[in-house]
């Protein structure tokens, strides 16, 4: 018999899931080793599921990522934090577009990797991680960080975001454990 700290050590935490069998699956993998590296969050790439299609604003060609929240707010079963990527543009109606959006404390986020092409590879999955790595902090309830080498800290252009290195500031990754436990045990 496992113990229950066994239990909790591999018990899935996130389910990353794919919306439309474009996204690179390689993309997919970068995403999870770094959620599970850096965020501490055991990760799961569940299968790829059509467009939510009620997210779609046709007259701007983008996705709701608030409606997106709610397509995945409405899953039942899986794990605690749940993690939408999409290769579409996303947006929030008063802003022109957003790389991720996310329920501050909550259970759902969504990413999208539409802006992050780059001519290196690597470079384009980097930012990808950071970007889910972001997401996944304000999912455990951290704000923006005024740090200049935290990956909480706000960047509006991805030049900024390049310049990030794969971590928390020391402050953010403290909270990061302590909110995570929490959560953890909360769930329990
Ligand atoms: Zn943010
Ligand atoms: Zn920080």
């Amino acid at each position: 018999m496992d113990s229950p700290t066994a239990d909790i050590a591999a018990e899935t935490l996130l389910d990353l899931i794919p919306y439309g069998e474009e996204i690179d699956p390689l993309a997919l993998s970068v995403l999870a080793a770094n959620l599970q590296a850096v965020v501490g969050l055991r990760t799961c790439i569940r299968p790829f599921r059509d467009h939510p299609e009620e997210a779609f604003i046709p007259t701007r060609y983008q996705f709701d990522a608030v409606k997106v929240l709610d397509d995945l707010c409405r899953e039942k079963e899986g794990a605690l934090f749940r993690m939408g990527v999409i290769q579409r543009d996303l947006c929030i109606p008063i802003l022109t577009y957003v790389y991720g959006e996310s329920q501050l404390g909550g259970h759902t986020a969504v990413i999208s990797l539409h802006r992050l092409h780059h001519i290196d590879r690597q470079v384009y999955y980097e930012r990808g991680a950071k970007i889910a790595i972001h997401e996944a902090g304000h999912l455990l309830g951290l704000e923006h960080c005024r740090e200049p080498g935290c990956l909480m800290r706000f960047s509006k252009q991805l030049e900024q975001l390049d310049l990030l290195p794969m971590r928390f500031c020391p402050a953010c990754e403290y909270e990061i454990a302590r909110l995570l436990k929490k959560a953890i045990q909360n769930r329990h």
